[in-house]
């Protein structure tokens, strides 16, 4: 792989005749390239070379098979970094490392966990990424309202900066996304020196952290590639000073829902990709956070959608399901559950509240693995909002999917 950055900044990246087009992403995701460059916006022109290498990583990763080869010198710690995480011969070396800055920024997405990641860091600055067209990709998606999301991160009254970006259209199946999870950063990486930046902050919580959300459905993953700050990720973002850090990776969507209607923030959440004057109601995403809020609020659910809805069929399916924990965690709690369209999951499940009790308190080593530096912030929220995990709780977490 050969990349090259030029003005705007764009990327741009040649396959070397090992690469492929059908590659896979860190979660074990197929996905397929349609074009090979790229613009980000609202970034400076300069950066440390090594932030450069690690935002075209996170576009080129699922492509590269054998080496990479970046437009300018990278440290000897970053190729050492990409080397032992992919086996990938990096080059050129000849940059000093990056030393981390003093600042935390969120990785602001307006949904529930990232409101929540944010509640606890008062003072972080957010950097929110905004989809724009690609000019040689057409767009079959104008359904989802980047605009919608960007003018909600702007009423937060948080410095913020907005990253635009066309990065999502570089894949061509399903539909356009990230190539790995990691490329929503690819523009707050390259404000990592202008923003003085050591750490990212994602709202990722504890099913994507811990529970293998996504690649390892029903898996304990204490390992996992993607976040664990000894993961290869993790170890490849610490190489380029800049930290991941997961501030509610200790806790369940229960919580980060819970937090996020009751923080500051509480009006400009919106975790929905197509409503305009409020959340559609009616895709699987707000089907699926509606069961969470009803649970939270100990009330009924409130959808227009019924067991003939497009959406609703997923459930009439047998399990395991992406958030099967939170799926429990409805069941037990929200009044009626019965006559609705999660009705028939019921049957593959015997759960209580007793038995679902743990997605309500923080399982501790994530706090852990903060960095020193924002732990205790982390920690003092932690302790005056949620509460820790018993040991018969954090059980549960160890043993998950056994
Ligand atoms: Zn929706």
């Amino acid at each position: 792989m050969r990349v090259t950055w030029s003005a705007g900044p764009q990327l741009s990246f040649r396959l070397d005749p090992e690469d492929e087009i059908t590659g896979k992403a860190s979660d074990e995701h197929p996905i397929k390239l349609a074009i090979n460059s790229c613009t980000i916006g609202g970034v400076p022109e300069d950066a440390h070379p090594d932030l450069y290498a690690v935002a075209a990583w996170t576009v080129v990763a699922p492509w590269t098979r054998r080496r990479i080869t970046f437009d300018r010198a990278i440290s000897a710690e970053l190729a050492e970094a990409l080397h032992d995480g992919w086996g990938i011969e990096a080059g050129p070396v000849g940059a000093e490392r990056r030393r981390p800055g003093a600042r935390l920024a969120i990785s602001y997405s307006g949904g529930a966990d990232s409101v929540a990641a944010a509640t606890m860091y008062p003072q972080a600055p957010f950097v929110h990424f905004r989809r724009v067209n690609h000019p040689r990709v057409p767009n079959r998606w104008p359904h989802y309202r980047s605009d919608v999301l960007a003018e909600l991160a702007a009423r937060t009254g948080r410095e913020l900066s907005v990253v635009t970006s066309d990065l999502e259209y570089t894949l061509a199946e399903p539909r356009p996304g990230y190539p790995e999870h990691h490329a929503v950063v690819a523009g707050a990486l390259l404000l990592a020196d202008r923003l003085d930046l050591g750490g990212l902050g994602f709202g990722y919580e504890m099913g994507s952290r811990w529970l293998g959300g996504g690649r390892y459905l029903w898996r304990f993953t204490p390992d996992n590639p993607m976040w664990a700050p000894h993961g290869r990720w993790g170890r490849l973002f610490a190489a380029a000073g800049v930290h991941i850090v997961l501030p509610v990776g200790g806790v369940s969507e229960a919580v980060t829902m819970r937090l996020a209607l009751g923080s500051p923030l509480r009006e400009q959440v919106r975790w929905c990709l197509r409503g305009t004057g409020g959340p559609c109601r009616v895709c699987g995403k707000c089907l699926y956070k509606e069961l969470i809020q009803a649970a939270v609020e100990r009330r009924p659910l409130d959808t227009p959608v019924t067991r003939d809805s497009p959406v609703a069929r997923k459930w009439l399916k047998k399990p395991p399901y992406g958030g099967q924990e939170m799926i429990q965690y409805g069941l037990a709690r929200v009044p009626g559950i019965e006559d609705t369209v999660f009705g028939p999951v019921l049957d593959y499940f015997d759960v209580t509240e007793e038995s679902t009790s743990w997605l309500e308190h923080c399982y501790p080593p994530a706090l852990g693995e903060i960095p020193e530096r924002w732990r205790a912030e982390a920690a003092s929220f932690v302790e005056a909002n949620v509460g820790l995990m018993t040991e018969d709780e954090v059980r549960r977490v160890e043993t998950w999917g056994t």
